[in-house]
């Protein structure tokens, strides 16, 4: 098997969709291989598209913009991402395997070497590399480390292209140039928020994509088991009314997926963001329920449940439990 691309410890067959691990969708493997019969024919292209760079700079947002569906979620505090999200970029003749990975960045918890362990195993033999950096915020000794572990011939996205000025977008192009230090890269300004130049760089990536498989049932949108998807859609939700340090101590977990029964754990780390994250007379929670049932069928019954972990970003059996 080669290493990143197939075996992530997330199983493609894993049929527990409780589990928070496997692939939704069936298939998942390029090698070694349940793929056989997807509809491979002569001249099909396809290939891994991973997307990198520092955190918050707008990895995931570009992710969903460029597949046209939320299978990422995104929300203003570092770190939301925490595991390799797959998503399927289709047309005729070619799919992408687009993966959008955690930020890179100097972990403080076991959590956050978990973050950084998942973003580089995604980096093991890819087809196109996606580089992201922020139009808006200087580029620094983060991307250069990014940067550093890239191929030559990568694709350096500058986001953000809304929040900046011309001359700031210029400057920042020139110095992406001359700063991460790759060689034969391709330059996109684009903005993930509003859809600015997204087109072209979707259109680049094609192009960029080798001979090779369909990996996917057609029309596949995303390699995220259900409720594990239900569990990141619940933890975006909260993520808009946590602040500080509460973010990276949310964790959110379907423990029964037994439709129209569906039953969602939310850790925390202590009692007093347990009292945040329920808000006042449970309006938060039940807000988080009713934004994620939205993408549940008709008469789901979503129960949600908050339990206080003590300092589980710091125990490698609770990363691990929660499928990070
Ligand atoms: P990630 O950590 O790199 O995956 O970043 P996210 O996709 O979660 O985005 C981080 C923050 O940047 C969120 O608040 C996004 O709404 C915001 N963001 C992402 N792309 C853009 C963009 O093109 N323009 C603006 N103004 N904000 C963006
Ligand atoms: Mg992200």
């Amino acid at each position: 098997m080669t290493a990143g691309r197939v075996d992530d410890g997330r199983g493609p067959l894993d049929p527990d969709p409780t589990s928070g691990s496997g692939a939704g969708a069936g298939a998942g493997a390029k090698e070694g291989d349940n793929t056989a019969g997807l509809g491979d024919r002569a001249g099909f292209r396809s290939g891994f598209v991973t997307v990198v760079g520092r955190p918050n700079v707008g990895k995931s947002t570009l992710v969903n913009r460029m597949l046209g569906s939320k299978v990422s979620i995104t929300s203003a505090s570092p770190n939301t991402t925490r595991t390799r999200v797959r998503g399927i970029l289709e047309g005729d003749g070619y799919q992408g395997v687009i993966v959008d990975t955690p930020g890179i960045h100097r972990p403080r918890s076991a959590l956050g070497e978990r973050l950084n362990d998942t973003a580089s195993a995604a980096l093991d033999d890819v087809d196109v590399c996606i580089l992201v950096v922020d139009a808006t915020s200087t580029i620094g000794p983060g991307d250069r480390f990014v940067a550093s572990r890239l191929p030559a011939g990568s694709i350096v996205v500058v986001n953000k292209l809304d929040r900046a000025t011309r001359p700031q977008l210029l400057g920042q192009l020139a110095r992406a140039a001359e700063q991460l230090g790759l060689e034969r890269a391709e330059y996109f300004p684009v903005s993930a928020r509003t859809g600015d130049g997204v087109a072209e760089l979707v259109d680049h990536v094609v192009a960029l994509l080798p001979p090779g498989p369909r990996y996917y049932p057609a029309g596949t949108v995303r390699d995220v088991p259900d409720a594990f998807h239900l569990g990141e859609l619940v933890r975006e939700q909260l993520l808009r009314v946590a602040r500080d340090e509460l973010p990276h101590s949310i964790a959110c977990r379907v423990t029964e997926w037994d439709p129209p029964y569906v039953r969602c754990e939310i850790l925390v780390e202590r009692e007093s963001q347990k009292a945040i994250v329920v808000g006042r007379k449970g309006a938060v929670l039940k807000a988080a329920g009713t934004a994620a049932r939205r993408s549940l069928p008709e008469g789901t019954y979503l129960d949600l449940v908050v339990k206080v972990e003590r300092d589980w970003q710091r125990r490698p059996d609770v990363i691990e439990r929660m499928g990070y």
